[in-house]
């Protein structure tokens, strides 16, 4: 099995293209920290908004490296935490919002369009599944329900019985499933590349194989020179532990992934997936999966994290890690049993401890920055690369008066992860009650009594990170 950054940078049509080192003194209006969409995002809005603004995206390795390169290629209308981030507003307030998050996909294809990118962007929407056994039924409902509550239609989540699912998807126990038409999926190295070079076309100059060493208002340092600036936008989520203070707001979480070789036309009709819809098991174990352009399945689940906030950087998964995967897939898909699987590789995304993005504006400092999406990072960082160009260019629009936007110091605002080794010892006993859920779940022998044990210890831990 191959392991190069992910499945999507070992396409032909990435270019690797040779960029400039940052190797002297800089000057520009806004510096941005960081190569992946949320930076390429914010360049290229700030370009529209403000032709004249000089700007310069300084990148640790290349444009892409991070999980902009690596994810699942899932394009979500939507944030994490979005139902609780809305939970309090006014119900015409709510529609309102959640309008313009199922609209993501849509700006993103819009802009796809204006610069010409080829990113394998289809909107199929996703499907969110009861496939094993009968607790996600019940999951699933519940939330159903909550979508219903909080002004939600069936034209945004739909649940789909078990025949109109096999009609979309065939899983081994197909109960159900929601299905909203609000999400696409893309080759996210393509989008990458795409967005960099319309940033360039702009006059954006993109310095890689620069990490910066120190950054505070005003000002970045790398090991060859300085850029100073009246913005400073660091743009590194998973990453944010590479930069002082940043790693109290953002940790670094590992997710996995593996891509099976190209599969033939008549599993093909077996499994479903014509529309290219996003696909996920709903449990705990936080599965991911598209059918690629070369019709392969590439398939994701939770990963790890590492005591300290240490950043994961060698992604050739173990055999153990691969199996896990493979164990899922086959049992979802069975008719995939003993299929190859081409590549593995994984990434680290940021999750703040509010488990919810922000989108920040310091104006005082001159500080703009966004993160912790939570694996819900693709579509999340357009909306924010829009949102902090209007903030920096000083707009007041609805886009910038949000409950995710945020106004003021990171310090004053930002809720602050617990130190070590409570971190990781809270990271510890959730992962272990949640594979514990796992195991007894998914074996449908286990009595009823132990299943809502296991499903109840899960739901408390999970609220008492809260
Ligand atoms: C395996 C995996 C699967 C995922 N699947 C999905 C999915 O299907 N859908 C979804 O919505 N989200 C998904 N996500 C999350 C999503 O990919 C991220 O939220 C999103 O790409 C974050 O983009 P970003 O630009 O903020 O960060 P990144 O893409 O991580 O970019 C940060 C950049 O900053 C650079 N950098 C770091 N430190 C420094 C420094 N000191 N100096 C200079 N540069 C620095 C890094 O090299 C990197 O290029 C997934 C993430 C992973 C890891």
């Amino acid at each position: 099995m191959k392991t190069p950054i992910s499945l999507w940078m070992d396409d032909p049509a990435i270019q690797s293209q040779a960029r400039p080192r940052l190797e002297s003194n800089l000057s520009v209006d806004v510096a941005i920290i960081g190569a992946g969409f949320t930076g390429l995002w914010t360049a290229y809005y700030l370009k529209k908004h403000n032709p004249s603004l000089t700007i310069a995206i300084v990148e640790a390795e290349y444009a892409g490296f991070g999980a902009s390169g690596r994810n699942g290629g899932w394009l979500i209308g939507g944030l994490m935490g979005e139902d609780q981030l809305l939970s309090t507003l006014p119900e015409d307030e709510r529609r309102n919002k959640r309008q313009l998050l199922f609209s993501i996909p849509d700006e993103v294809a819009a802009v796809l369009h204006q610069e010409q990118i080829d990113c394998h962007y289809r909107k199929g929407g996703v499907i969110y599944a009861a496939a094993r056994y009968s607790e996600q039924e019940v999951r699933l409902r519940q939330w159903l329900d909550e979508l219903y509550h909080t002004g939600c239609t069936e034209a945004d989540f739909a649940w789909l019985a078990p025949e109109a699912l096999s009609d979309k998807v065939n899983v081994s126990q197909g109960l159900g499933a929601i299905y909203s038409p609000h999400c696409a999926t893309i080759q996210p190295a393509r989008l990458v590349q795409g967005l960099a070079e319309a940033v360039e076309r702009l006059g954006v100059t993109i310095y890689e194989l620069s990490p910066v060493t120190d950054w505070q208002p005003g000002r970045l340092t790398t090991s060859a020179g300085q850029v100073e600036a009246q913005w400073i936008v660091p743009a590194v989520e998973g990453y944010a532990t590479s930069l002082s203070t940043l790693g109290r707001y953002q940790i670094p979480v590992q997710s996995m992934i593996v891509a099976t070789a190209p599969i033939g036309e008549a599993i093909w009709q077996s499994i479903g997936l014509h529309q290219g819809e996003a696909f996920a098991d709903n449990s705990r174990m936080v599965t991911y999966a598209q059918r690629t352009k070369d019709n392969r399945l590439v398939f994701g689940t939770r990963g790890g994290y590492r005591f300290g906030s240490r950043l994961r950087h060698d992604f050739q998964l173990s055999a153990q890690e691969v199996a896990e995967r493979r164990t899922l897939l086959e049992a979802l898909f069975p008719v995939l049993k003993n299929i190859e699987l081409t590549h593995g590789w994984g990434g680290n995304l940021g999750m703040a401890r509010a488990f919810q993005p922000h989108m920040l504006c310091d104006e005082e400092n001159g500080i703009a920055l966004a993160g912790g999406y939570g694996g819900e990072g693709v579509g999340a960082s357009n909306l924010a690369g829009r949102t902090l160009a209007e903030l920096i260019t000083g707009q007041t629009t609805q886009l910038t008066e949000q409950p995710w936007v945020i106004k003021g110091s990171a310090s004053r605002h930002l809720r602050r992860w617990e130190p070590e080794p409570l971190r990781w010892l809270g990271y510890r006993l959730i992962l272990a009650a949640l594979s514990r859920e796992e195991v007894v779940l998914s074996n449908l022998e286990t009595s009823q009594w132990r299943r809502r044990l296991a499903v109840v210890l899960s739901d408390q831990l999970e609220k008492l990170m809260d």
